[in-house]
């Protein structure tokens, strides 16, 4: 989320004032900026253009899977990344074009692959055993699925092992040392197309030296295979990069223009010394959606105790971050932005586990009961890894341009907690 909007003592999101939205929409509720959506997919357009190298952004799926933000990404040329049935589901019902989506994924299903290859979208593949399966599934389904092999670079980068996917125990791709026997089986067989190396070295990532090594390493993979015969028609260096969420943190967060600063030069060298002109794909997530959205809640209670406690509605229920990975995100008291910050406190959600904490010892104005804390950043794996724990229904998404409001996801209701639920007749 962009600074610099405190012009009153209420937050203003998207143009529109943030403590109307919650009268009118109830709390929780997660509020969505379009504009700062589009700037931040378009500033990885612009950042990856240039006359040498045709770049395509494939939006991580699983970052958030709500239609209209995919609609509005489709709307500008954003391809998918997607890493289940469920989210090719969503990829397709937003409009995202098939020979712009990769289906990911280290443990697919054999339905989930011939969902896949009947879709003609392209295949990463993530071990031998699934290169062989595929095989299979392609021949009896007469089809030529493309494939990528998903490639496991062996980087590390600095960030919550959680997080860290292109190390070398991680559980995602083929080890380095194996992916051109990999491609070369891959020729072999019948009826799949390989046209692809991928890798995706892990998530919120700040220090942009790991993507120089691991762009070196599938540069390096990209010409050893061109000598063994085998081009490519892309080279998908995933996503990853980080966003700022303290004030420390976005000072230092390094841009899509910085990513491509470091990637580009390595990319298009390597091109022009053996003439060849795949295309780079990216899978960016989190930079994306990530300061799009904010979390909208509301004081419960507050309480005294060995700390200062700030009781609010959401908790890891509907935004697991902090708990899942002690992720860092700014809280800010929505209708009271003037006042000076003058408490030491915790804001802690209503799930019943300790761990449910949103914010810890932050420094907010006195807040009491009614007051609205507004989450930050809040917009990648927020909904998206939401839950129903404790029996609690999920909450709306609102979708906020210029001072418009569009309500994009209806709340859930308790009819919701039981809807798939069956008792059987002998205990009725
Ligand atoms: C999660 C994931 C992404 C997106 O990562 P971000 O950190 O959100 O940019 C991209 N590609 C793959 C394969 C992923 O698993």
């Amino acid at each position: 989320m962009s600074e610099g909007k405190v012009e009153k003592e209420h937050l203003v999101f998207g143009g529109v004032d943030v403590v109307d939205l919650a009268e009118r929409y109830g709390t929780p509720v997660y509020v969505t900026d379009e504009n700062e959506l589009r700037t931040n997919f378009r500033s990885y357009k612009s950042a990856f253009e240039t006359a040498n190298t045709d770049t395509d952004i494939y939006y991580a799926v699983k970052a958030n899977g709500n239609l209209a933000l995919l609609r509005i990404l489709a709307s500008e040329g954003a391809g998918a990344d997607v890493f289940s049935g469920g989210e090719l589901h969503l990829a397709k019902s937003a409009g995202i074009p098939v020979d712009k989506i990769l289906f990911n994924g280290n443990s697919k299903s054999e339905e989930e692959l011939r969902e896949a290859v009947e879709s003609n979208v392209k295949v990463s593949v993530d071990s031998l055993d699934e290169l062989q399966t595929l095989s299979a599934i392609a021949v009896e389904m007469r089809k030529e699925p493309e494939i990528a092999i998903r490639v496991n670079p062996d980087v590390s980068p600095a960030v919550h092992q959680k997080i860290a996917t292109g190390l070398r125990e991680s559980k995602f791709g083929i080890p380095f040392y194996e992916t051109v026997a990999a491609c070369e089986e891959a020729k072999r067989l019948s009826n799949i197309l390989l046209t692809g190396i991928h890798c995706h070295i892990g998530s919120q990532i700040l220090d942009l030296r790991v993507f120089r090594e691991a762009t070196g390493k599938m540069m390096n993979l990209v010409e050893e295979l061109y000598e063994k015969g085998i081009e490519l028609e892309f080279v998908d260096l995933g996503g990853g990069l980080g966003i700022g969420h303290s004030k420390e943190e976005k000072e230092i967060a390094p841009t899509p223009k910085d990513l491509a600063e470091v990637i580009l030069p390595t990319f298009e060298a390597k091109m022009q010394s053996l003439g060849i002109n795949p295309k780079l794909i990216l899978e960016p997530g989190r930079s994306i959606v990530g300061p799009a959205s904010i979390l909208v809640s509301k004081v419960n209670t507050v309480k005294q105790a060995y700390k200062n406690f700030v009781a609010i509605d959401a908790g890891f229920n509907l935004f697991i971050r902090p708990a899942m990975y002690d992720a860092y995100h700014e809280v800010v008291v929505a209708n009271k932005l003037k006042d000076q910050d003058s408490v030491l406190c915790t804001a802690v959600g209503p799930v019943c586990e300790s761990g449910d904490i949103i914010a810890k010892d932050r420094m907010l104005p006195v807040v009491k009961r009614g007051d609205l804390v507004a989450i930050l950043d809040a917009g990648a794996y927020g909904f998206s890894m939401s839950s129903q724990y404790n029996g609690r229904p999920r909450c709306a998404e609102v979708l906020v341009c210029d001072g418009k409001v569009d309500l994009i996801r209806r709340k859930e209701s308790v009819e919701d907690l039981i809807r798939n639920q069956e008792i059987p007749k002998r205990l009725k």
